[in-house]
This record gives C-alpha cells, sequence and structure tokens, in this order.
C-alpha cells in the first residue's frame, strides 16, 4: 500500500486492508439486503454476518453466540459498563478500574459516580501497569465489575489480566476488558484470560471504521446485563438496529487475517520498532521511552524528548503522521492523562510522541520518519 505520507500513527487508526475493502464491496452493491429479512437476499447478508461472527469467535476463542457487533469499542465499553450496573438484579455497586483507561471507559464511570455507583480507581505504576497488591484491596463483596484494559493506547503497556480476573472473580466481581489496542497484536483468548466482557474496535486492526464488538460470557456476564438503548431487538436486545453488513463483513475478514498474520507481523513490525527506538534514542540526547520497562505492545512506542514541544515536532513534520498525544483526545488542551497517570510532569507529557508501525510499514520508511524526527527535534531543542 502506498502512502504519499510515512504513517506512524497506527494506535489513533488503521488503514483498511485491501482484501477487507474487497471482501466488503459486494455488500456496499448488489448484497444490500437486511440481514434480518427471510427472502434469500436477506439470508444471503444473514449469511455474511454469521460467518463474520465466527471469524471473529475464532479469533477471540469464544462462541458465535457469546458475540454482539456494535459501532465500535466506545459504545462496547458503555453497553459493558451502563449494561452491568444498571442491572437491577445486582446489589453491588462498585465498580473498580484504572486512571490510563480510554474516555469510553472513564466516561460512563464518571457519569455512574454521579448517580447510583462508586467508582474506585487502582494506582498505576510508573510502567503503566496495574499494581497487584492495592487491586486486591479495593476488591469487596461490594465490587460488581473491574474494567481495566489489555493495553493501553499511548503507551502500549499491556496488563496483567488474567492475574487480575482472578483476583475479581474471587470476589464474584466480573470482568470487561477494553481490547481495542490488543486484537490483533495479541493472543486474545477469552477463555485463556478468563474475562467476562471484552470491547473489539475493527478500525485498529485494519477493519472498517465504526464497526467493533462486544464479547459476553453468557454464564456470567451475560446474566447479569440490561440493555441501555432500545428498538427491533437484534444482536440479543442489547445492540438493537439494523445490522451494518458490510462493515461486520469488513471485521470478520479483518479478523481472519489477523489470525493468519499475528504472530509473523508482530515479530516484523517489533524490529523495526525497535529499530526506530533505537535510533532516536541514539541521535537525540535524553530520550526516554514510557512504559519501557513493561511487557509492552510490539508495534508502538511513546517518547519523551526532553525540550522538545511535541505539538511543534509534528506541525514541522507535516509528511509524517505522527501523534503528539492521543488522538481520542485531541482538542483537548491538557496534558495527557496517561502520562500524567504514570508520574510525568505536564511538561514532559507535551513533550512526547507517539509512534505506532503498522502492516504496510517498511524499514525504509522506518529509517527515513526516524532521520528526520531526530533532526528536527534537535532544531528546536536549539532554537529554544
Ligand atoms: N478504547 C481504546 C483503548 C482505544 O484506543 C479506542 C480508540 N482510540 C477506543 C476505545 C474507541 O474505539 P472506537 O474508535 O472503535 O470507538
Amino acid at each position: 500500500m502506498k502512502y504519499q505520507e510515512i504513517y506512524l500513527d497506527h494506535q489513533a487508526t488503521t488503514p483498511c486492508d485491501p482484501e477487507v475493502v474487497q471482501a466488503m464491496l459486494p455488500f456496499l452493491t448488489a448484497e444490500f439486503a437486511n440481514s434480518s429479512s427471510p427472502h434469500l437476499a436477506g439470508k444471503r447478508a444473514g449469511q455474511a454476518v454469521a460467518q463474520a461472527r465466527e471469524e471473529l469467535a475464532t479469533l477471540i476463542g469464544a462462541l458465535p453466540t457469546e458475540i454482539i457487533f456494535t459501532s465500535g469499542a466506545t459504545e462496547s465499553n458503555n453497553i459493558a459498563i451502563l449494561g452491568v450496573a444498571s442491572d437491577s438484579r445486582d446489589r453491588r455497586t462498585t465498580i473498580v478500574t484504572t486512571a490510563i483507561e480510554h474516555k469510553s471507559v472513564l466516561g460512563p464511570c464518571e457519569w455512574l459516580s454521579s448517580r447510583q455507583s462508586k467508582i474506585a480507581l487502582c494506582p498505576i505504576q510508573r510502567d503503566g501497569t496495574i499494581d497487584l497488591a492495592p487491586l486486591s484491596e479495593l476488591l469487596t463483596e461490594e465490587t460488581l465489575l473491574v474494567s481495566v484494559q489489555m493495553a493501553n493506547n499511548e503507551i502500549g503497556t499491556i496488563q496483567p489480566l488474567r492475574e487480575i480476573c482472578q483476583l475479581a472473580h474471587s470476589v464474584g466481581a466480573l470482568v470487561h476488558t477494553d481490547a481495542a489496542q490488543a486484537i490483533g497484536k495479541l493472543p486474545a483468548d477469552v477463555v485463556n484470560i478468563g474475562c467476562d466482557l471484552m470491547s473489539i474496535s475493527a478500525h485498529k486492526f485494519y477493519g472498517p471504521k465504526g464497526i467493533g464488538a462486544l464479547y459476553i460470557n453468557p454464564n456470567t456476564a451475560g446474566r447479569k446485563i440490561s440493555p441501555i438503548s432500545f428498538g427491533g431487538g437484534q444482536e440479543g436486545g442489547l445492540r438493537p438496529g439494523t445490522l451494518n453488513t458490510a462493515s461486520i463483513v469488513g471485521l470478520g475478514k479483518a479478523a481472519a487475517l489477523a489470525r493468519e498474520q499475528l504472530e509473523s507481523e508482530n515479530e516484523r513490525v517489533r524490529s523495526l520498532r525497535d529499530r526506530l527506538e533505537n535510533r532516536l534514542l541514539s541521535r537525540v540526547a535524553g530520550c526516554m521511552v514510557n512504559g519501557a520497562a513493561a511487557h509492552r505492545l510490539s508495534h508502538a512506542t511513546s517518547i519523551t524528548i526532553p525540550d522538545v514541544d511535541a505539538d511543534a515536532l509534528s506541525a514541522n513534520l507535516p509528511r509524517i503522521a505522527i501523534s503528539p498525544s492521543s488522538a481520542c483526545t485531541v482538542g483537548t488542551p491538557e496534558p495527557s492523562h496517561v502520562l500524567r497517570s504514570i508520574g510525568l510532569s505536564d511538561e514532559l507529557a507535551y513533550q512526547t510522541i507517539r509512534l505506532a508501525l503498522g502492516r504496510f510499514s517498511t524499514k525504509r520508511e522506518i529509517e527515513s520518519a526516524a532521520e528526520q524526527i531526530a533532526q528536527v527535534s534537535l532544531k528546536l531543542r536549539a532554537a529554544r
């Protein structure tokens, strides 16, 4: 795939894989029927949806019946958190989460805290991972849900989810994980992890935007989740609305490609990412890699370049797509809540860039980007 620019912002979004586009096209043209319709055309659309559900289920070790399609991880996170919290059968009131979650987890939690729920934030260590000892102290018979992301969208740190699930389940709490950044990058088997709910977003792994899914364990979370919107009863009544067949097909294809390519792709991008990091660290004195001490995603890096303003760096490199902070919080004048939570000062947070490589990144691009970023950083630093 050719880009005019060097695209290093794959944590914000990925391009659709050409094979995903090909798989979707018939469902944007001839095969336009409603997948719930009883006629032949409807049945064909329904079959395509069923196949996509199966592909995604296989990728995460679930059953197709345990997956509902949504518009993306934002909606999945909202359904999981608000849906569990609004179940009147449960008397538990506390939700445990962390300060480095995506805003689509923190937002519903904040909303609930002004109503019926108590929100407890588990401390995050300097390397970006959750501290299990304080987590286990926070967990009580009052804990309804623990919501912890699988991998962070800014620093890429991977959380010890199996341990988190064991601790939470020992007090009878459910576990939700926002896996938007992890799917297609890490093996994410729901049975192995032991989570009750998992949020997924297609556009983070070479599928289309505006489509995602929520895995719901029917024996645990499935008994305790209520709908938060109402309509025609699709997706088990939890996500009503006519299914977005073309995008669902795209999600299914992206899941199949992820399963085939995950391991080899990881190895390839890890070596390119390490090359990029090493080049920057050796060319620009004082650079620090956030989360470096932890297990982290192999395609991404968060680098603080002291005395170099990340916005200025990005503005001076218009042909390289880098992210001065999380794209999801762009427009917010505040420094990244993730970087603050792992102990960076506001000043250093403003001097941090996020770089994330992808399936179509080449060695040549990475070398060119590393050189340009280093040169502009040194120039900006000298001009201070
Ligand atoms: N969670 C995380 C960790 C994310 O990185 C994102 C996307 N920035 C989301 C949730 C939201 O996903 P979507 O764009 O599919 O709503």
